[in-house]
């Protein structure tokens, strides 16, 4: 059983601390409770980077770990206009309604890489579901972070989970690297397409496709209808070329729906739930939820590293002077990047795991299974 120590976070003396922010008991029993203000809260600490909230988030994160683990974890990817809003805005609603369940969506909003601007928009999305009292919807900037994903995302699935939320649902745009990572924290991985935007690959890659669990085409609705049912035997027979058979024992499908009228929901949430029902009976969920963890843990090394890294003394010394050569010219990326690893690696004190360091969970650590 792990003891939870909920006393006030203490900030090393003379760091930053946020004013405002409450004992690590409130916030955890606050989510225990299912309070969702105090989930936000809870998730603006989890997300900030100084020190005195790192601290602060890993006691709320140990505090509720125990209650964790017990969601059905599901990704959501598509490009801008597929109808993601709109399609969860319905699964939602039919989660909440017809099942009775809780829904926490976790939308990753990547900033634009050329503007830096929100992708996903300031527009109200899920406008039902933002309305239930039930629903838990944090949407998340990326800020840039590894191709996509929130730093933190994966701390807010816990806190959903810890919540009592049966539904964890990750949002995430689909370009490029991001869909990696969702898969990696995500029991069931979904593919939302829309009928004929041009080439009906959409420029998805094979790797994406070699990832989905399932796919579903949305717009199936008026003139829409043949072309979505069109769009559903290439992907089906896409799927046939790409995918190695017997992949976890499960061959991904493809469904076609009607976010907007609200057709074809109750049958992706079927595939969702048969896909689970198959792979806890073989292993397989376990099994993922071990690679979860293992690739959490690798993030969190480079995440780390990568820390360690840019505060070591001698980095910080020589980062400007050779990031001023490579731009002038007068040294090659390479040999900057070469001169400055050799600087951590050989000047630099060993790092202490002191503030500035990942969340270190110790022997206290339960599995969240
Ligand atoms: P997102 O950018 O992927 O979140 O897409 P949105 O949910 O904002 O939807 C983009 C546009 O497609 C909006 O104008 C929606 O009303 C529309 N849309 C979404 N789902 C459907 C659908 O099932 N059928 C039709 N005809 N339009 C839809």
């Amino acid at each position: 059983m792990i003891t939870t120590d909920i006393t006030e976070a203490k900030a090393s003396p003379g760091q930053p601390t946020v004013s405002g922010r409450l004992p690590v008991a409130h916030y955890v029993s606050g989510i225990l409770d299912g309070d969702r203000a105090l989930m936000g809260r809870a998730i603006s600490v989890i997300e900030s980077d100084l020190p005195s909230d790192k601290v602060l988030a890993e006691q709320i994160l140990d505090g509720v770990l125990p209650r964790t683990g017990n969601s059905r974890r599901i990704g959501i990817t598509g490009i801008p206009g597929s109808g993601k809003s709109t399609f969860i805005d319905a699964l939602g609603m039919h989660l909440l309604h017809e099942l009775g369940e809780k829904v926490a969506v976790l939308s990753v909003d990547p900033s634009s890489p050329v503007s830096g601007g929100s992708i996903l928009g300031d527009k109200t999305r899920m406008e039902r579901l933002s309305a239930q009292p039930n629903a838990f919807i944090r949407p998340s900037p990326s800020r840039g972070y590894l191709g996509g994903v929130a730093r933190c995302t994966r701390e807010c699935i816990l806190v959903c989970e810890a919540a009592g939320y049966q539904n964890v649902l990750v949002e995430t745009v689909g370009v490029g690297q991001s869909e990696v990572e969702v898969r990696s924290m995500t029991d069931f991985f979904l593919l939302l397409m829309i009928p004929g935007a041009g080439d009906e690959l959409q420029g998805i890659k094979r790797g994406i496709i070699e990832m989905v669990d399932g796919m579903v085409i949305n717009k199936a609705d008026g003139e829409n209808l043949r072309a979505a049912t069109r769009a559903r035997r290439q992907y089906e027979s896409a799927l046939r070329m790409f995918v190695p058979p017997n992949r976890q024992a499960w061959t991904a499908r493809v469904l076609t729906c009607s976010a907007l009228e609200n057709r074809g929901i109750r049958e992706v949430w079927r595939m969702i739930l048969d896909h689970r029902a198959q792979q806890q009976a073989g292993g397989h969920l376990e099994h993922r939820r071990q690679a979860q963890a293992l690739s959490w843990m690798r993030e969190l090394i480079s995440s780390g590293l990568q820390e360690f890294f840019q505060n070591a003394p001698a980095v910080q010394e020589h980062f400007a002077r050779l990031e001023h050569s490579v731009r002038e010219g007068t040294i090659s990326p390479f040999t900057a990047a070469r001169e400055l690893l050799g600087f951590y690696r050989d000047l630099s004190p060993r790092p202490s795991m002191g503030s500035g360091s990942p969340p270190v969970r110790d022997q206290q650590y339960v599995k969240p299974i």
